[in-house]
């Protein structure tokens, strides 16, 4: 998923900034139900690499709605990433909610993954529904690029 350049309200984004000691027993922000240390914080805070795309797509977006631009850029295709995200711009989005859709691997080394995240900015709801590529390189999944559907 690309940033998506629009803003939340200013106290969503110190929220969002604020240390999250109980993050690793939270639910994961990715929807999974499961706790955070057992979902994306293998990926984000222990260095373990996602079997899927879909896990990869899924820790990408929590990485989002903790502004880990660290680990977005990790993540991100070298023939594709931007040089920055500007994910600590205020004020910034909020997100909701993430549905993934579809998750299909199209070859070995090659899957898409469908989805929908739902974001807030400045008190309104936004919808951002993408078919996102990803590859597999040296057993790892990057994220490519995706088509953003009109709604
Ligand atoms: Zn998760």
């Amino acid at each position: 998923m690309r940033a998506v350049l629009h803003y939340a309200d200013k106290q969503t984004a110190l929220y969002m900034n604020t240390p999250t000691t109980h993050l690793k027993t939270s639910p994961c922000p990715c929807g999974s139900a499961k706790p955070y240390e057992n979902c994306c914080g293998r990926y984000l805070d222990h260095g373990e690499s996602a079997v899927t795309a879909e896990q990869l797509m899924r820790s990408r977006y929590t990485a989002y709605t903790l502004k880990r631009e660290d680990y977005l850029l990790a993540t991100w295709h070298p023939d594709t990433r931007p040089a920055t995200l500007e994910l600590t711009g205020q004020p910034a989005q909020q997100w909701l909610g993430l549905t993934v859709k579809r998750h299909e691997q199209t070859a070995s080394d090659q899957a898409i993954v469908e989805f929908v995240a739902r974001y807030k900015i400045n008190g309104r709801a936004h919808r951002l529904h993408e078919i996102s590529r990803f590859v597999r390189k040296d057993g790892q999944w990057l994220y490519v690029d995706g088509d953003i559907l009109r709604e």
